[in-house]
């Protein structure tokens, strides 16, 4: 798996505090990025995502480099407040293609014999089909989702925010959640203060909106609390 920030926009956390002065200063506009301080800033930010005030957050965006499973990345492309260019199974052909093989089934060694002979199977099928003149975006059909693909993304804060609250969530499939952690560890490094408040609604809320079928984490949480515990 790979998670890279390639690119994203210059000081990200200023170009969304002036975006957010902007809707409350009578300043002259240029004059409002030159009277932003490093504090007002931190400060501005805070209280926008506490508010939930989000759209100055729109105004600064991040491009990643991600590669998974075309499983994971089926789900990635469902968040449509982003930008995607996926590596296509029509033009690039996939004769040795790379798989990912879910943890539940690399745990047994059962499973991971049979889970690789499919696989081989698959490779094996796909190429004779391409032997046979079954171009490409045809002889694909036989892919597995656990195939490799890679994409670009490109997301703006605020849509990142709703990705983590949604794909950070025990609840989400771990290849996406994975994805999700290491693409908000990513922006944390560039942005902290933007991202200081992202995840799942039970970390950033303290509750869980999934009712019967939530992971337990926010109970667990309380019950360790009133004892005086912390939940590692
Ligand atoms: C645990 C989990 C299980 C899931 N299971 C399924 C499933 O079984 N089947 C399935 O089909 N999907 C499933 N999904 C996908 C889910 O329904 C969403 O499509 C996906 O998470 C994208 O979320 P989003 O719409 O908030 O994101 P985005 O598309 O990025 O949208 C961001 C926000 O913009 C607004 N928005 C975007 N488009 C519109 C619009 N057309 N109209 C109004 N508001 C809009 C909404 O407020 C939305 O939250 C699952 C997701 C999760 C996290």
């Amino acid at each position: 798996m790979l998670v890279k920030l390639v690119n994203h926009t210059p000081d990200p956390e200023r170009a969304v505090a002036v975006a957010a002065r902007m809707c409350y200063s009578s300043l002259p506009p240029l004059q409002i990025t030159d009277k932003l301080d490093d504090y007002q800033i931190v400060a501005l930010i805070r209280e926008l995502v506490r508010r939930g005030h989000f759209s100055p957050l729109e105004h600064a965006s991040f491009t990643f480099i991600i590669t998974g499973s075309r499983a994971m990345s089926h789900q990635f492309v469902r968040h449509r407040i982003a930008s995607f260019s996926q590596r296509s199974q029509r033009y690039v052909k996939e004769s040795g293609f790379s798989y990912i093989t879910p943890p539940s089934i690399q745990v047994n060694a059962v499973a991971e014999q049979i889970f690789a002979r499919c696989m081989n199977e698959l490779q094996k099928t796909y190429n004779e089909l391409l032997q046979l003149g079954v171009p490409a975006e045809d002889a694909r059909y036989v892919l597995p989702n656990a195939c490799e693909t890679s994409f670009v993304c490109t997301m703006n804060a605020r849509s990142l925010h709703n990705f983590f609250r949604l794909r950070q969530c025990q609840r989400a499939q771990w290849e996406i959640r994975r994805v999700a952690n290491l693409m908000l560890r990513e922006v944390r490094k560039v942005a902290p203060v933007l991202f200081a408040q992202a995840g799942p609604p039970c970390v950033v809320d303290g509750v869980c909106p999934e009712g019967d079928k939530s992971c337990g984490f926010i109970n667990r949480l309380r019950v360790d609390r009133s004892a005086g515990g912390s939940v590692d």
